[in-house]
């Protein structure tokens, strides 16, 4: 069908033939739940409200573009992960999803703990009072520096990534009198990603200590031979937005297989494994994340069984979500600027930001669901692509979404799921102001990360 045989039809016609994405919901106006946070809802006046306040005073009040965090949400699924994995596991929140000394502080009342990979997410933790025993480190290049300070501060665990940290924790914890309690991150040979996994991936990545060709083993037999190191377990990350749980499965009988051959060799059955992070979240309505109490009932029972047949003591394990806790949370409300309409393809509606607060979908053609949440519209559906107000063409939020046809410049509209990997990854490309953090709960809304000033851009820049 060419497109002008249609010209008063619907614009979006020739495109949805194409089949690229699901037809509209049925009413725009229905916000899902699955990808909105808790609190949120329409008032009477069809406008957005997140913890009983309406997204008309939020911008007001604090502009926008900005993240609204609605932390009670945020505490609900902390606890529904705590709970989940009840008093025999450890919770470790991936703080590089997003991290803020409010943050750290509501993990801390929560009862979780805390994965840092950075001199900075640690000072940040740190700072806002998170007992360093509940702090993890990661990261495959940490400075000297940073293996110094977290030593010092008595670190809870540091996750050893290499030949060189091995050697490198194990001086500078003696230096310091100390036997700092580490653990060897391993590469299974899984990559996981959504609904998809490779149990047989290649070790072709800069994370880990492969386990195939005997480095993780060698690995451990350092470890354990080195006196400033108390080696406590062995750790696995197979990736991200995961709904599959066949990759941790196959992740969890390997790293009990590793425990099972240092048992065999060294006689001592290392106490603790951690599988990671890397859970899915609904970003739109066609995915279905599953809840923290079924993930842990799937992960125990692995561990559970592959050590039974192991005749291994059942370790303790721990886990690291980051996303699954703080993606779903947060939304990032726009104001439209302009709207372009592209016959026959579909209209371009351009916000005020754009990749400088959300780099997902520029950099892992990440998908997000939209609504106009200023008011509700009874017009037509009309195929939209969100695209930001950066130098960039593939400045794009949203590639492919339907908002109501009468959507004018003014209109705010909100992206749900933005809380995890969004305000983390913020730039300033184009000199843009990042944009405030504002928590919203029973009628409060406070800034726990307020928005970039220019006068913040020129501090910088000292001539
Ligand atoms: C990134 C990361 C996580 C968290 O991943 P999510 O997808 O946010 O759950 C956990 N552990 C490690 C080691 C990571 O690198």
């Amino acid at each position: 069908m060419s497109r002008s045989a249609h010209p008063a039809g619907p614009r979006h016609a020739d495109v949805l033939t194409e089949g690229h994405y699901s037809a509209p919901a049925a009413d725009l106006n229905v916000l899902d739940e699955k990808v909105w946070s808790r609190t949120v809802t329409r008032d009477t006046d069809g406008a957005l409200t997140v913890g009983g306040i309406t997204v008309a005073r939020l911008a007001e009040e604090f502009g926008t573009p900005a993240y609204f965090l609605d932390e009670s949400d945020f505490r609900a699924r902390c606890r529904a992960w705590s709970d989940a994995f009840g008093p025999d596991a450890d919770v470790f929140y991936a703080g590089k999803a997003f991290l803020s000394r409010a943050v750290v502080r509501w993990l801390k009342e929560e009862g979780l703990n805390l994965d840092v990979c950075s001199g900075g997410e640690l000072t940040t933790a740190l700072d806002a009072g998170m007992p360093a025993e509940r702090i993890a480190f990661h990261g495959n290049n940490k400075t000297v520096a940073e293996i110094e300070r977290a030593v010092e501060a008595g670190i809870g665990r540091i996750v050893l990534d290499s030949f060189q940290e091995i050697v490198r924790v194990a001086h500078i914890a003696q230096r310091h009198g100390v036997r700092q309690r580490v653990q060897i991150r391993v590469t299974v040979g899984v990559e996981a990603h959504t609904h998809e996994f490779i149990a047989t991936a290649h070790e072709d990545q800069k994370f880990g200590i492969a386990l195939a060709d005997g480095q993780a083993a060698e690995a451990v037999r350092r470890a354990l031979s080195l006196d400033g190191l108390d080696l406590i377990g062995v750790h696995s990350h197979i990736g991200s937005q995961i709904f599959d749980m066949a990759g941790f499965e196959v992740s969890a009988r390997r790293v009990v297989q590793l425990l099972a051959e240092i048992r065999d060799e060294h006689g001592v059955e290392l106490p603790e494994i951690d599988l990671g992070g890397g859970l899915g979240i609904a970003y739109t309505s066609e995915d279905d994340p599953r809840e923290p109490h079924e993930i842990a009932k799937a992960l125990s029972d692995i561990v559970t069984r592959e050590c039974e047949s192991a005749k291994l003591r059942t370790p303790r394990i721990s886990v690291e979500p980051g996303r699954a806790i703080v993606g779903p949370t947060a939304f990032t409300l726009y104001e439209v600027g302009t709207i372009k309409p592209l016959e026959g393809l579909r209209t371009y509606v351009s916000v005020d930001g754009g990749m400088s607060d959300n780099i997902r979908t520029a950099l892992y053609d990440a998908e997000y669901s939209v609504a106009l949440v200023s008011r509700t519209s009874d017009a037509e559906p009309m195929l939209v692509r969100v695209v930001g107000k950066h130098c960039e063409s593939g400045d794009i939020v949203v590639k492919d979404a339907f908002l109501p046809a009468d959507l004018a410049p003014g209109d705010l509209i909100a992206v749900p799921a933005t809380g995890a990997y969004c305000r983390s990854m913020a730039s300033n490309y184009n000199h843009a102001l990042r944009p405030p953090v504002v928590a919203v709960r029973d009628g409060e809304a406070r800034v726990i990360v307020r928005r970039e000033t220019e006068e913040d851009l020129l501090r910088l820049d000292v001539g």
